[in-house]
């Protein structure tokens, strides 16, 4: 390596924040994390299908004080691995309740984070903050773009809880579908489980400053239950019942972005702050540490500041991109036009009267 030792912020101490963090610090960076949240995410569920277990331990390893642990199996809970990279670091460079709340000098060669009115400057700053960055506008001005659907995710400790769920239906030339496995949290098993449906942007949330922080609702819309009983079956809609009942559901609504470039000046977006996915790819959480690993071998093989990020951009552009599409070859059978999803009310209501039709001509 050519770039003599650098001090970098890395805003956001999720998976792609902590992965960027490890593999700088690898390199003999000052790599300093910045969290908004007060205190670590290793209670912090749900799931994750498929994570690239290989780049994982290799995102980690590379650091003098981190030996292996085993990394819980299918379906990997986020507070695990989140706990698993967390350990890679020295906890003194991870700064919790650390709210960024803008980039000074944001053009310059030292640009500086402002916490609480405070500047501090860096020799790269890197936005690891999310689907609502606060930084992605020093770099892009494109936006996130809702699906028109929105996954309906469920938590609920195993015991005494038949499921997981499945099934499908179209309605309409439109796909509905509830899924689900298990996985371990930290107080035993759970069923981590997803139901996929339309539903119109005038319904559904922005993009939070935290993608796994999807507030549970407290009141769960009285459609749900009903919608999943009337789509697939009484079975399912126990499962979803007892969710709600002794578990967790929030809303997901589906925003997807690429952004192009990702880099500007001294700052570097990665993760979902430089592309927003679907669930459906199983690759949000491997790209944003692809993307981190990514950034640590352009630091490692250029020979300036300038020259690394601008072999980082060559590479992140496209990658977020290939995974924007397949994100949005994903969506197609769940909202074909995003902009004119239909109501989940309505398709309740199309579907009892259409339940109501067939009954009254079975008795006839
Ligand atoms: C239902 C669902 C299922 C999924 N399943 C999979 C899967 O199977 N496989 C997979 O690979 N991916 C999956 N994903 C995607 C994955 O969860 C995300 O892509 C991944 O969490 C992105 O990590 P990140 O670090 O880029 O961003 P985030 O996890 O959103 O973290 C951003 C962090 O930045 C912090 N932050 C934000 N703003 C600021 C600020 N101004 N100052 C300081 N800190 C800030 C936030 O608090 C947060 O901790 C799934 C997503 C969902 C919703």
């Amino acid at each position: 390596m050519r770039i003599p030792p650098l001090k970098i912020a890395v805003v956001g101490a999720s998976l792609g924040g902590l992965s960027a963090a490890n593999v700088l610090r690898q390199l003999g960076f000052d790599a300093q994390v910045y969290e908004l949240f007060a205190k670590g995410f290793d209670k912090r569920g749900g799931a994750l299908g498929s994570v690239d277990l290989g780049l994982l331990r290799r995102i980690r390893l590379g650091n003098p004080d981190s030996a292996d642990r085993a990394i819980k199996g299918h379906g990997h809970f986020y507070g695990d691995l989140w706990d698993y990279l967390f350990q890679g670091l020295p906890p003194e460079s991870v700064h919790f309740g650390a709210d960024v709340q803008t980039i000074a000098d944001a053009r310059s060669d030292r640009p500086a984070i402002v916490i609480d009115g405070d500047a501090t400057a860096f020799d790269v700053i890197i936005g690891a903050d999310g689907g609502k960055s606060t930084l992605r506008p020093f770099v892009t001005q494109k936006q996130p773009v809702y699906s028109g659907y929105t996954v309906w995710r469920g938590l609920v400790p195993m015991q005494g809880i038949d499921g997981p769920p499945s099934g499908s239906r179209i309605v309409n030339g439109i796909r509905y579908e509830t899924l689900g496995f298990p996985c371990v949290g930290p107080d035993g098993p759970l069923w981590n489980c997803g139901v996929y449906m339309a539903m119109p942007q005038t319904e559904v949330a922005e993009p939070t400053r935290n993608r796994q922080v999807g507030s549970a609702m407290r009141d769960i819309p009285q459609w749900f239950v009903p919608l999943t009983k009337a789509l697939f079956g009484q079975r399912n809609a126990q499962f979803w019942a007892d969710c709600v009942k002794h578990g967790k559901v929030t809303p997901h609504p589906i925003w997807e972005f690429a952004a192009d470039p990702v880099v500007a000046g001294r700052i570097a977006l990665l993760g979902d702050a430089a592309h927003l996915s679907s669930p459906r790819t199983g690759a949000g959480a491997y790209t944003a540490m692809l993307d981190a690993w990514a950034l640590g071998r352009a630091f490692n093989d250029a020979s300036s500041v300038p020259e690394a990020l601008a072999l980082d951009n060559r590479a992140a552009v496209p990658r977020a991109k290939t995974l924007n599409d397949r994100s949005r070859r994903a969506g197609r059978a769940f909202a074909p036009d995003p902009r004119h999803s239909v109501s989940p009310t309505e398709v309740l209501d199309y579907l009892t009267r259409s339940i109501k039709a067939l009954d009254w001509a079975a008795a006839r």
